[in-house]
């Protein structure tokens, strides 16, 4: 039953109304809907990035404390939850390799994250590309990096805010495989798409229109 307004001076701007999404373990989900339906909204409050207004959020059946600080919040998403953005939000200074570690600062440093961080990066099929910055790599190629950067600190939810919006066709096929095939190592992944043909190859659609789910297929 989740709601989400924005509230800019004394407007009010409604933009989520009484949303009702369930996810399984290990399902692979996508969201559609026009532009300006909602779907980053509704996607930043899965992820933990922004709170709703109305509306309770539950992870693995057990309900989340929206009263409680930024700084803890931000703690159980690092964990648990890995995101994938449409304009890959790689940081321009680093190199594959720092940008896939990004996520370990503030987590509790792991042992042998640099070597998690090259296997997943060879996971990815950019095993020889670590060196390289994000101006010195495909669209693509940033889009796996962002993948394997979303998985170093091993969250069991993926969310994908429409991963292949930036890229072409074949890149975009390249990377709905790779989250095809997290979901069948056992990850819960959610894909936010514009593309009827990604949403096909999900098991379950949600539509949204003007911030409501207009619709739900198996
Ligand atoms: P979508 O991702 O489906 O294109 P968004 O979730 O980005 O849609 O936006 C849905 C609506 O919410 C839009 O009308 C947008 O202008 C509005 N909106 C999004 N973020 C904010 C914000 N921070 N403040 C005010 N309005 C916002
Ligand atoms: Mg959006």
């Amino acid at each position: 039953n989740v709601s989400k307004t924005y509230r800019l001076g004394k407007m009010t701007v409604p933009v989520l109304h009484e949303i009702n999404l369930r996810v399984l373990p290990g399902q692979i989900i996508a969201v559609t809907g026009p532009s300006g339906s909602g779907k980053s909204t509704l996607m930043n409050i899965i992820g933990l990035l922004d709170r709703p207004s109305e509306g309770e959020l539950y992870l693995d059946d057990q309900q989340i404390n929206l009263n409680m600080s930024d700084n803890k919040l931000a703690d159980l998403r690092s964990k648990r939850i890995g995101f994938v953005f449409q304009t890959f939000n790689l940081l321009p200074s680093l190199d594959a390799l720092q940008n896939v570690l990004m996520p370990t600062t503030y987590s509790r440093p792991a042992k042998n994250e640099k070597q998690r961080a090259k296997d997943l990066l060879d996971q990815v099929g950019l095993g020889r590309r670590m060196k390289h910055r994000p101006n010195a790599l495909s669209g693509g190629e940033k889009q796996r990096v962002a993948i394997a950067r979303a998985l170093i600190n091993n969250p069991e939810v993926i969310l994908a805010d429409e991963p292949t919006g930036n890229l072409d066709s074949k890149s975009g096929q390249e990377i709905i495989e790779i989250l095809l095939k997290l979901q069948n190592e056992g990850k819960t992944v959610v894909i936010i798409t514009h593309d009827e043909k990604i949403a096909k190859r999900c098991q379950k659609t949600y539509r949204l229109l003007d911030g409501r789910i207009s619709g739900e297929e198996q």
